[in-house]
């Protein structure tokens, strides 16, 4: 208890009750859920969005192509329309990764439209 509290005295950020307070008050937390915090989980999300992305450009892109041109592919038994919808609603199922990677981690909303997102403008949650 004491060395739990000399931890935070420190500085050390404990999110939730440690098991240990002697490892606590040296800042181990990694054996507690939820020692991430929210700029952490925020940087993962966005390396998730990067990859969730590559991912709707391949699949949602081509999609539209084959809607929009609809070129004749009789090497695969399948009209080319369909195939179009296929990709795209594979696309669509990334797309929606993406958006619910860019939602802020503490209050689940959107943090703002900028590029670059310092804070939460909902809840004013650090992010970065
Ligand atoms: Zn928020």
């Amino acid at each position: 208890m004491i060395l739990s509290i000399q931890g935070q005295a420190l500085g050390k950020v404990t999110h939730c009750a440690p098991n240990f307070p002697v490892l606590a008050a040296l800042g181990y937390t990694s054996n507690c859920r939820g020692s991430m915090n929210y700029i952490e989980i925020y940087r993962k999300q966005a390396s998730d969005r990067k990859f969730n992305f590559v991912f709707v450009l391949l699949f949602w892109l081509p999609g539209l192509l084959l809607q929009y041109y609809k070129p004749d592919i009789s090497f695969i038994p399948i009209n080319s329309g369909i195939l179009g919808l296929a990709f795209m609603g594979i696309g669509y199922f990334f797309i929606l990764k993406v958006v619910k990677n860019s939602k802020c981690p503490a209050c689940k909303q959107s943090p703002g439209n900028h590029w670059v997102v310092k804070s939460c403008k909902n809840c004013g949650e650090q992010l970065s």
